[in-house]
């Protein structure tokens, strides 16, 4: 598959980056761009000869297989802060938008189709469930209010007690609590194959989170997995990044308790780098006891790590087809279930997902793609024969796809299977686990692994970590990530050169600026800004005009002390009698940063 970035190809990398990233899993790449769009340089290394993870795609014989994710909910809407995100990094790939949303299939044979609209969704379950009504009403009330206060408690890193009654609360527990139809229940939980976690181990919080964000769109990227990676290793090569393919790191160097440089193997060579910062969106557990020496770690703290669990992984069964008609393939997609129990998701379940009802180029004219995915219940380390367990998980798949569709198998073109090892095998995942450590809710929040603090410089992105697993997770991880290091003047070595003028805020307060002889002598007009953040320990960062400029600062040693942003902006006020409030810059950027205290302040 023709690839849309260069990548280093066969050069090497350079001496010292401000940033390197260990995988570009979606939870790398996202973490690159907005590092890289932040002037950092930065180095993004990927041991497969692809980047993506488990966002990538491979092709056999004309057709094209996404190897593991294919809901992308949000992405296409741009009124989300991911959808947003994306289009501000100028990724351009189309996204499919899917209605139905999901298809359900049950032990007594009917089915349902999960309309893209809430109002219609809700309409029709409650047509369906007449005597669930009033429950189903208090149910989405409770879901719409837990996924408000999950965004602010999980994603936003926000304290609320409003959570407090339901942080503990299970899928299972939830439905169990509002209601009795069986078919009902399951059907609120038949998607919960896309946790790789039974619902009794599932929080509630963050089903209800995924649930709705579905309603704001779910998409399939046009072209598959693969484009829409690609796309964003493209975006952070034009934002000056450099790539590294089939390039594993080996080591994470350390020094004086903080982590200062990598050691990469390439096909030909090894290479030292020296890193301002270490991201890791590899494996965790691989990082800290593989990447790190066990001493500059706290083995205590990679013990409780260890002991989380991980989530199911996921069996899959790739098959391109030739003569299979479309409307069959559409009758049968969705989740297919023996069992009423919703619990049984890895033993009485598969779902079967047809990417060409999507994007037909997947497949040759003509053709369809037929991917089946099944959690697997399985002890990983006691599985000897692999051949055997691969055998035995196809041929049951195989079976129920030609009982779904009479005649399937004689369909076949090219069929190929993925076990927990083959997903090990290409992403390192530990365990082939789906999607990192269960979202159960002993495991979210602050008892998940957390984005950094193991180790100075050093930061984790990615299903491992917070948030929790799932590309709008993983994508708000790298956020945050990048967040914190660009809020961190240590983060940005002495290589990060200067931004352009016009890119800097500080650029236009400067222009605007009444009281010039207030600046710091012999210093710029930038520099005022830079006075902003360091001096005022009081201050949330979140709150502090300041904030939002030293971000961008390329050179925070510059900062000269003993300003504080508040003062700076009264000062104008004061010292310039003639300036109407309107007319004071201060207030202009209070107000562009939306910062209504100091608005305050000001009229009073
Ligand atoms: C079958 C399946 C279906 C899924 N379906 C969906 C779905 O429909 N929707 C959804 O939202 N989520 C889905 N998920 C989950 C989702 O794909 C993951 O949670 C997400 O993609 C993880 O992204 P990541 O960036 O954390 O890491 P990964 O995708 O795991 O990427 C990590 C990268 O790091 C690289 N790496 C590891 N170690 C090193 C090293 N030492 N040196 C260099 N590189 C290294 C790996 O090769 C890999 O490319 C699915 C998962 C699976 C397995």
């Amino acid at each position: 598959m023709k690839r849309l970035f260069k990548g280093l190809r066969g050069h090497s990398p350079e001496a010292s980056y401000d940033a390197v990233i260990i995988g570009a899993g979606i939870g790398g790449l996202i973490c690159a761009n907005l590092l890289a769009r932040e002037s950092l340089r930065v180095l993004l290394v990927e041991q497969h000869y692809m980047v993506g993870g488990y966002c990538s795609t491979f092709r056999r014989k004309g057709f094209t297989f996404d190897a593991a994710t294919h809901f992308y909910p949000l992405l296409g809407n741009p009124a989300t802060i991911t959808g947003k995100l994306l289009r501000e990094l100028g990724v351009t790939n189309g996204w499919v938008k899917m209605d139905p949303v999901d298809h359900f299939h049950f032990p007594d044979g009917s089915t349902f189709a999960v309309p893209a609209d809430f109002d219609t969704y809700l309409s029709k379950l409650k047509q369906e469930f007449p005597h669930e009504v009033e429950s189903l009403d208090r149910f989405f009330t409770l879901v719409r209010e837990v996924y408000l206060s999950g965004l602010l408690t999980y994603f936003r890193w926000r304290e609320t007690d409003r959570l407090d009654q339901y942080s503990q609360m299970t899928v299972r527990e939830a439905l169990d609590q509002h209601f009795r139809d069986r078919k009902l229940k399951l059907l609120l939980a038949a998607d919960c194959g896309h946790w790789g976690s039974p619902p009794s181990r599932t929080s509630f919080v963050f089903d209800s989170m995924l649930r709705l964000s579905y309603f704001l769109g779910n998409y399939y990227p046009r072209g598959g997995s693969q484009v829409f990676a690609d796309e964003l290793a493209l975006r952070f090569e034009e934002l000056g990044g450099h790539i590294l393919t089939s390039a594993k790191i080996n080591r994470i160097v350390v020094r004086n308790k903080s982590a200062c440089g990598v050691e990469v193997s390439t096909t030909n060579a090894q290479h030292y780098v020296n890193a301002g910062v270490v991201i890791s969106n590899a494996d965790l557990l691989l990082t800290l006891e593989q990447l790190i020496e066990p001493d500059h770690v706290d083995r205590e703290r990679v013990a409780c790590i260890r002991s989380l669990r991980p989530t199911h992984p996921c069996f899959l069964v790739h098959v391109g087809l030739k003569g299979m008609e479309t409307e069959v393939l559409r009758a049968a997609h969705g989740y297919h279930w023996d069992s009423w129990d919703s619990d049984r998701v890895a033993t009485n379940s598969f779902k079967i997902f047809v990417p060409t009802l999507y994007e037909p180029e997947m497949a040759p004219a003509g053709g369809h793609i037929v991917i089946v995915q099944k959690l697997t219940d399985i002890d990983y380390d006691s599985i000897e024969d692999w051949a055997g367990h691969k055998a035995k998980v196809e041929a049951y798949i195989m079976q129920n796809l030609e009982r779904v569709m009479p005649g399937f198998t004689e369909k076949v073109v090219v069929k190929l299977s993925a076990s927990a090892l083959t997903s090990h095998r290409f992403t390192l995942n530990h365990k082939g686990a789906m999607l990192g450590w269960e979202m159960s809710p002993d495991q979210l929040g602050a008892n998940r692994p957390a984005l950094n603090g193991l180790l100075k410089n050093l930061y984790f992105v990615g299903h491992w970590t917070q948030p929790g697993g799932g590309i709008t997770p993983v994508i708000v991880s790298a956020m945050q990530v990048a967040g914190k290091i660009t809020n961190t003047p240590k983060a940005l070595a002495n290589s990060s050169p200067g931004l352009e003028r016009s890119d800097n805020p500080g650029d236009a307060f400067a222009r605007e600026d009444p009281n010039p002889e207030r600046v710091c002598p012999g210093t710029n007009p930038f520099r005022v800004h830079h006075e902003f953040e360091k001096t005022n320990p009081g201050l949330s960062l979140r709150s502090n005009p300041g904030d939002a400029f030293a971000r961008k600062d390329p050179n925070p040693e510059r900062v000269c002390p003993g300003t504080n942003p508040f003062r700076v902006h009264h000062e104008f006020e004061k010292t310039n009698p003639g300036l109407s409030l309107r007319s004071n810059p201060g207030l202009k950027l209070a107000n562009a940063f939306g910062v209504t205290k100091l608005n305050q302040r000001f009229r009073r």
